[in-house]
């Protein structure tokens, strides 16, 4: 295969992984790769189809039967998990420029990003060699059993990503994957598939076995919902939606897949009247305007007693002005385009539905220049909790702030919400917070800071955000089956 000039080394041209060969589409079909800061196609990728998902599957299922990977030493897999994590950290300036032409993200966040699923797969090639069951015996004197749980891998994953992050979003669900011992097909978003096609090439470098880790780039309505519904597919974890979490669920029903789902947001961050705002501001504006909003956890509803609501919402607006939109490369960007013409008009449209619906646009609400999806950060006041603003996920760079007059109305109103995913408290009383943190329905509650976490902990969501966790040691489970193995013990 010919190397494309504007992917690289790492992504080849025109083409998928699978079974440890780059080929081109079963019907030759190509994706084309658009820069969102610019508009203009940089080149293009294999676009499958279900006969490639069946190619891949295939390979997948054979990998898992050969015993190709399960069958290596947990030793053997750890060191070899640990030697992807290495040629990551070596390729991260290709990465990092591959994921922000792509995305649009500036290179220095997309190194971050980077550097956090180096994290993750470091985290987990540990995990390899500690999946480990518990022995019981069992029964009276006279027929005593001796019985002990093997954890097993679920077999072939289908792991499906969304375009936001697509280096985590890949290292949340193939480090444990790889870790419990499955093989995979990974399917990136058709937003931004080339860090993908760069790790499955990496994966193949370092030693793990052709057939483990296949990538089959293509639309969610056809490579997607392939994968889903496939009968030889076990499991499927996914990112993304909750629409298409649950056009998921009912894919899966045919062979009762087990599923993950990590799905969207509605985060608040909640500001008490004896929060540190000075503090607080530049954060709350970072937990919110990260990556331009597009992060599933994105603190996109401020609420903030009604004492202090005006001082803390005109201090996020300057934060928010004071950010650095442009171009990737730039030098001293903060923030990148939205990803994709469909996210540009989609923001636009919110901003508006917001302004009929009688918001007041503090500061941002417009796009940036003509060329590129750029879009000002904006935070919306004089918002009611009804609005759309509020209750729907917008996945760009809007904020709504929302007001109260005591404690038990900020919980409930954080409640108020179909999402339970990330949220936060902000106060200098220990007590407030975790009184609060107990009140809250949702996966994650940060104390003081908004954007925090690690691979340690788990994450994911209550209610319609999601079924699962990944991360922590809930993520390896995930990917695991538990057996009980039973032997009569003679007298
Ligand atoms: P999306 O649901 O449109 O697409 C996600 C993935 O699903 C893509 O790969 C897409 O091709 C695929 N897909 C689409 N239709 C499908 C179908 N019918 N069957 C199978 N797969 C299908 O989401 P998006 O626009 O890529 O990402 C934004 C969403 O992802 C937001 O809702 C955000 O909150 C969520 N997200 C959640 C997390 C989390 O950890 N909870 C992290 C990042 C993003």
């Amino acid at each position: 295969m010919t190397e494309n000039s504007a992917f690289g080394p790492l992504v080849h041209d025109g083409s998928m992984l699978i079974d440890g060969e780059w080929v081109p589409s079963a019907d030759g079909r190509t994706l084309p790769v658009i820069d969102p800061g610019t508009e203009e196609q940089v080149g293009a990728v294999a676009l499958g189809s279900p006969a490639d998902v069946d190619r891949a599957v295939a390979a997948a299922r054979a990998a898992h039967v050969q015993e190709r990977w399960m069958g290596m030493s947990a030793q053997q897999r750890s060191a070899t998990m640990w030697r992807l994590s290495d040629l990551i950290a070596e390729n991260v300036d290709e990465l990092a420029r591959l994921e922000s032409l792509d995305v649009g993200m500036p290179e220095p966040t997309a190194q971050a990003m980077i550097a956090e699923a180096v994290n993750m797969y470091r985290y987990f090639a540990g995990w390899a060699d500690k999946v480990y069951g518990v022995s019981a015996e069992i029964g009276p004197a006279q027929m005593r059993f001796q019985g002990f749980t093997r954890k097993e891998p679920v077999g072939v994953a289908a792991l499906i990503t969304s375009w936001n992050a697509p280096m985590i979003g890949n290292a949340m669900k193939l480090a444990p994957a790889l870790a419990a011992g499955c093989t995979t097909v990974l399917k990136p978003s058709e937003e931004a598939p080339l860090s993908t096609l760069a790790l499955g090439g990496l994966a193949l470098a370092a030693g793990i076995p052709a057939g483990v880790v296949n990538v089959v780039p293509g639309s969610g309505p056809v490579v997607g919902a392939a994968l889903t519904a496939h009968a030889d597919v076990d499991k499927v974890s996914f990112t993304g939606s909750t629409a298409v979490g649950k056009q998921i669920v009912q894919a899966a029903a045919g062979n009762l897949k087990k599923l993950s789902l990590e799905l969207g947001g509605k985060s608040p961050m909640i500001v008490l009247p004896d929060a540190d705002i000075e503090a607080a501001v530049p954060a709350l504006a970072v937990g919110m305007f990260w990556n331009s909003g597009q992060i599933c956890t994105a603190g996109t509803r401020l609420l903030v007693h009604e004492d202090i609501a005006a001082e803390v919402a005109d201090g996020v607006a300057a934060a928010s002005r004071a950010m650095k939109v442009g171009y990737r490369t730039d030098p001293g960007v903060e923030l990148g385009p939205l990803v994709s013409r469909r996210q540009l008009e989609r923001v636009e449209g919110y901003v508006a539905a917001g302004r009929e619906q009688g918001a007041t646009v503090l500061t941002g609400g417009r796009r940036l220049g003509e060329k590129g999806y750029y879009y000002e950060p904006t935070v919306l006041t004089d918002v009611d909790p009804s609005m759309t603003v509020v209750r729907e996920e917008i996945f760009g760079p809007v904020l709504g702030v929302v007001s109260y007059a005591d404690v038990d109305e900020a919980v409930a109103l954080a409640n108020d919400s179909s999402y339970g995913l990330a949220s936060s408290v902000w106060t200098r009383d220990i007590n407030n917070a975790l009184t609060v943190a107990r009140k809250l329905k949702a996966g994650r509650v940060n104390i003081n800071i908004h954007r925090a976490g690690g691979v340690q902990l788990p994450i994911g969501g209550y209610k319609q955000s999601g079924w699962g966790r990944e991360c922590g040691p809930e993520g390896i489970a995930e990917f695991l089956e538990t057996k009980s193995v039973v032997t009569r013990m003679w007298a």
